[in-house]
C-alpha cells in the first residue's frame, strides 16, 4: 500500500528558521488549513503542539474542533463566528460584523489591497462603530498580502495601507487585539518582525517559494510520498504502456505498475515526469495506478513537492494539498 513519511527532524528544522526570523515561539502560529496542507491536521498539529506553538490558524469549524485540545488559540479563516474559548474568527466581510449578536471572538481582516477577503479601507469607519455600539469581542486586527513573494514595492504599499488601518482603530480606543499580517513569503523576506504572530504555512512544510533575488533561507521539506508495487512485466521497445500508449522504453526494460492514481490526489500532469535515479513514470496515470521503470516494491515518488510542482506548472501548495487523507502516514 501507498504510504506518507512525516519527517519530524525537518519540520523543527524549518520551525527553527521561523523562529529565528521572529524573535519567539509565541510568535508563529502554524496555518494548518486544508489538512495542513495535505499533510495530515491532526499529525501536524500534534508536531507543533509538541514543539511549543501555541498558535493555530484553519479553514473551518470542523478543523478547529479535531485540534482543539492541542492549542491555546484557533484563528479560523472561513467560518460563522460562535462563542468558543479558544476560537476566533476572520471577519471577511462588513455583513458577517453586522449579523454578530454574541461575544465570538473576532479577528477583522482588513482589505488592504489583495481584494479578495475583508473589511474594504473605506468600509473601517462603519466596522468601528458597529463593533462599539453592539460591544463586540475584538481579539486580532489582520490583513494578508498578494505579492509577497514577488519583486515589487506592492507588499509595502499594503503595509503601509495596515497601519493607517491599525493607527485609526487604536484612535477609538480599541486596544486589547493583537494585530497580525505575514505568511511564509513576507515573512522569510522582511527583517525587524515587530508585530503579534506570524501566519506561516508553506515554509513550516518546508518550501520556501521566494525568487532568487531574494536572500533566502534553505528550508526542508517534510513529506515523502512512497508507491508499493502491484504488478512487473518485461517489456520491448515497441511495446507502449498505459492509456493512449504513450509511455515506451528501451528494448527488454522491466516495467512495474504502482499504487498510486489521481484519485490518491497525484496529478495527471505528471505524464512521463522524470523520477530520481534514471527512473521515470511511463505514460499517462491513471486513476488508481502510475507505470515505472523499475521492479522495487517501494518507490517514492515525491520528496520535493517543488520538483513535481514545476514539472506540472503549479506550486508546491498543490502539489500536497491534493493528496488524499486516506492515504497512511508516518512521522518518521
Ligand atoms: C494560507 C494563509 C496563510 C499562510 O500562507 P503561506 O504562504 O502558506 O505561509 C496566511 N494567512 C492567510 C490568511 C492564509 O489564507
Amino acid at each position: 500500500m501507498a504510504y506518507i513519511t512525516i519527517s519530524r527532524d525537518n519540520f523543527y528544522y524549518n520551525l527553527d528558521q521561523i523562529r529565528k526570523k521572529v524573535g519567539s515561539i509565541d510568535k508563529i502560529a502554524i496555518v494548518l488549513k486544508d489538512n495542513a496542507y495535505g499533510h495530515g491536521l491532526e499529525i501536524i498539529a500534534q508536531l507543533a503542539s509538541q514543539y511549543g506553538i501555541q498558535h493555530a490558524v484553519v479553514k473551518n469549524l470542523d478543523e478547529a474542533y479535531c485540534i482543539e485540545r492541542l492549542f491555546d488559540t484557533i484563528l479560523i479563516l472561513n467560518g460563522t463566528p460562535i462563542e468558543h474559548p479558544k476560537f476566533s474568527f476572520a471577519i471577511n466581510h462588513l455583513q458577517t460584523l453586522q449579523h454578530i449578536d454574541h461575544q465570538a471572538q473576532i479577528e477583522l481582516k482588513i482589505d488592504t489591497g489583495m481584494h479578495r477577503n475583508g473589511i474594504n479601507m473605506t468600509q473601517i469607519d462603519e466596522a468601528i462603530e458597529t463593533i462599539q455600539t453592539k460591544k463586540l469581542n475584538l481579539k486580532g486586527v489582520m490583513t494578508h498580502y498578494r505579492s509577497g513573494d514577488e519583486l515589487s514595492s506592492e507588499l509595502f504599499w499594503q503595509q503601509k495601507n495596515f497601519k493607517k488601518i491599525i493607527n485609526k482603530i487604536k484612535h477609538h480606543n480599541l486596544t486589547n487585539f493583537r494585530i497580525h499580517s505575514q505568511n511564509s513569503a513576507t515573512t522569510l523576506r522582511l527583517n525587524n518582525f515587530n508585530e503579534d504572530l506570524v501566519r506561516i504555512g508553506i515554509s513550516a512544510y518546508g518550501y520556501n517559494e521566494l525568487g532568487y533575488a531574494f536572500q533566502s533561507i534553505t528550508l526542508k521539506p517534510i513529506i515523502k510520498l512512497y508507491a508499493s508495487k502491484v504488478a512487473s512485466r518485461r517489456l520491448h521497445s515497441n511495446n507502449r504502456i498505459g492509456y493512449g500508449g504513450e509511455g515506451s522504453v528501451a528494448d527488454f526494460s522491466v516495467v512495474s505498475t504502482y499504487d498510486i492514481g489521481y484519485s490518491d490526489g497525484w496529478l495527471r500532469a505528471t505524464k512521463n515526469m522524470p523520477l530520481d535515479e534514471g527512473l521515470q513514470i511511463l505514460g499517462r496515470i491513471s486513476m488508481d495506478f502510475l507505470s515505472i521503470n523499475s521492479d522495487e516494491e517501494h518507490i517514492c515518488i515525491l520528496h520535493d513537492a517543488q520538483k513535481v510542482a514545476h514539472y506540472c506548472d503549479t506550486i508546491s501548495h498543490e502539489i500536497t494539498t491534493r493528496l488524499n487523507p486516506k492515504i497512511e502516514r508516518v512521522v518518521i
